[in-house]
């Protein structure tokens, strides 16, 4: 009997403890999340009426990268592109998809490729952000990456932003030392406007993959990335140079 009363005592604080460490974990995480949600929400007028692109790169018998469990890198790719789409419409952007299921534009790569940059010219684009994820040989490699080229001076600041976003609001796998880089990808160098590709993470690296398999992670892969935007056209990117 008195084993017993002693049992539950220990049960409730047991269970109370886990509620109280809940409630703090949600309550930090409203915070640092409000801070966010605000600036985006004054921020946000500043995309409104920009005509965006959206290029889910690969399609059809193109797969792309293929993760260790066989997720193809083009289901991922469109499935956040669609999500993007959604922030970015929600707050005014006219947004084009350069495929909105899964097909190849041309049976010929560079055709393919050529496409999606017509496209943008056709509907005389603002922005154009191509969309992929990684594969490397090493298992170990995680993290989004964001690469501009020399096409537009706009690209870089643009791929910063992102970039920034893309670290401060993921560390899932742990944190993200990696930064823009400069590289002359066909897309990037023959666009017009500014322009950035983001690979999303390393379908390569097991944990990765089982991640960005999630509608959850895919999500929340578009919101940072939206964030990229939003802060671009506010240009907080000029007022950081200045006060830098
Ligand atoms: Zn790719």
């Amino acid at each position: 009997m008195s084993l017993e009363g002693n049992k539950w005592p220990g049960v409730v604080r047991w269970v109370s403890g886990f509620i109280l460490l809940a409630l703090l974990i949600g309550l930090f995480y409203n915070l640092s999340t409000f801070s966010i949600r605000k600036e985006i929400a004054v921020l946000a007028g500043q995309v409104g009426q920009r005509v965006i692109v959206l290029d889910p790169g690969h399609g059809g018998f193109d797969g792309g990268a293929r993760g260790l469990g066989g997720v193809e890198e083009k289901e991922i790719v469109l499935a956040v592109a669609k999500y993007l789409a959604e922030y970015l419409e929600q707050v005014g952007a006219r947004v084009f998809l350069t495929r909105d299921e899964d097909e190849e534009l041309a049976e010929d790569k560079v055709e393919d490729l050529d496409a999606r940059i017509k496209l943008a010219e056709e509907v005389a684009a603002d922005l154009f952000l191509s969309i992929h994820a990684n594969s490397f040989p090493s298992p170990y490699e995680y993290g989004a990456q964001c690469f501009y080229c020399h096409n537009h001076p706009g690209s870089k600041n643009l791929a910063r932003e992102i970039q920034g976003a893309l670290v401060e609001g993921i560390d899932v796998l742990g944190n993200n030392y990696r930064e823009v880089q400069m590289a002359e990808y066909y897309i990037l160098r023959n666009l017009e406007i500014p322009a950035a590709l983001i690979e999303i993470g390393f379908l390569s690296n097991p944990r990765e993959e089982a991640l960005l398999r999630q509608g959850a992670y895919q999500k929340r892969l578009a919101w940072c990335i939206f964030i990229g935007v939003v802060r671009y056209f506010s240009g907080s990117w000029l007022v950081e140079d200045i006060v830098n």
